[in-house]
């Protein structure tokens, strides 16, 4: 496998700018980012190629060395490909890119601000057990969460008012130090300041130099009609708050759904059980068979048997995406009687003579004695 043209996976000229190289990087690390591409592996290679691209040429001395031998001649100024790769293949987050390349990404994200400790609220999980019905037809439930918001004291800066947070002297508010490993300059964030740029000399009391205060909010949930157990309902914004020009995080319900007395799911469609007697299954008859609504009258043929099915069109589950329902479906359970009336035997012992059915020999006998 040959590796791709650093300059192609960048989609830029052989004599690109600085600039134009740095920009190109930040589309492709943005556009292919892991954590934006969950389980891509197409997206998380291309991802990685175009930080081991831009890791090569944005330094001037490995972009000379790549123009005039290709790959091969990295591969042996890194000695063999080896250790020196790693840090163009290893992934940093979201973050970090931001971090690194400081205002260029201002235009991307509206314009917001990357200083201090503005990010992203964290997301927060609400488990919401439903009944069976409420699933069915869908509801609005009013939940309590527990949250964090910007605490009032310090308005989310953390520190004790009348004080401000210092510009971190060791990053110089970068919130990265740089170090050097072989042929490649890593970053890290920095060890001081936990990558935000700024530390907090006197902290604020009520939130003890965090930004941000516990709080509980009411929110209301919008279930629709069709939800199953597992169904996830995303709440964008209703998470944590971000602090500081942060946006805020999402909401993810997780919904649990409480069996129903009388129905059994599969996808949308509805199983309900109708126990008929032999007698019956045998001569027909109709049964009341409960449906979401209104019980239903279902008629069953004579000779109806054992797990016959009858099927209720559309009386099932509303789909959750797209229109229309799934079916009712009746299973036909057929009962046999355990503890027969001494009459009962007597027809049945008929019923079994002029069917010319054998049964259990001395069963006559028996019948005969305790008739008298
Ligand atoms: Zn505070
Ligand atoms: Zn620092």
């Amino acid at each position: 496998m040959s590796k791709p043209d650093y300059y192609d996976v960048l989609g830029v000229s052989r004599d690109a700018s600085e600039d134009e190289l740095k920009k190109a990087y930040r589309k492709a690390a943005l556009e292919n980012h892991p954590d934006r591409n969950p389980d891509d592996e197409e997206a998380e290679k291309k991802f990685k190629l175009a930080s081991e691209a831009y890791e090569v040429l944005k330094d001037p001395q490995k972009r000379k060395i790549y123009d005039q031998y290709g790959h091969e001649g990295l591969e042996g100024a890194m000695g063999g490909g080896g250790r020196g790769q790693r840090s163009a293949q290893g992934f940093s987050s979201i973050d970090e890119i931001f971090n690194n390349f400081g205002d260029i990404f201002g235009d991307v994200f509206g314009g917001r601000g990357r200083r201090g400790g503005a990010q992203r609220g964290a997301d927060l999980r609400y488990d919401l057990t439903i009944e069976f019905e409420e699933a069915a037809f869908g509801t609005t439930k009013e939940i309590e969460i527990p949250y964090r918001v910007d605490c009032s004291t310090c308005d989310g800066s953390g520190a004790k008012p009348g004080t401000e947070p210092e510009t971190c002297s060791t990053c110089g508010g970068h919130g990265q130090v740089r170090h050097s490993q072989g042929f490649f300059t890593l970053s890290s964030s920095c060890p001081d300041c936990g990558g935000s740029g700024e530390v907090i000399r006197e902290k604020c009391p009520d939130c003890h130099g965090e930004g941000l205060v516990e709080d509980r909010r009411d929110v209301s949930v919008e279930i629709p009609p069709g939800v199953d157990a597992g169904t996830r309902l995303r709440l964008r914004g209703k998470g944590e708050s971000g602090g500081q020009g942060g946006p805020d995080g999402d909401l993810y319900v997780f919904l649990d759904v409480e069996p129903s007395e009388n129905f059994t799911r599969e996808g949308d469609d509805l199983h309900v059980s109708c126990p008929i007697s032999f007698v019956q299954a045998a001569l027909g008859c109709e049964v009341e068979v409960p449906t979401l609504g209104e019980s239903q009258t279902v008629t069953l043929e004579p000779g109806t048997q054992h797990g016959d099915q009858k099927v209720l069109r559309n009386e099932g589950i509303q789909h959750v995406r797209g229109r229309g329902r799934g079916d009712l479906i009746v299973d036909i359970e057929i009962e046999i009687p355990t503890d027969l009336s001494d009459k009962q035997r007597e027809l049945l012992a008929e019923y079994a003579e002029v069917s010319d059915v054998e049964i259990a020999k001395g069963f006559f006998d028996k019948l005969k004695e305790k008739i008298g």
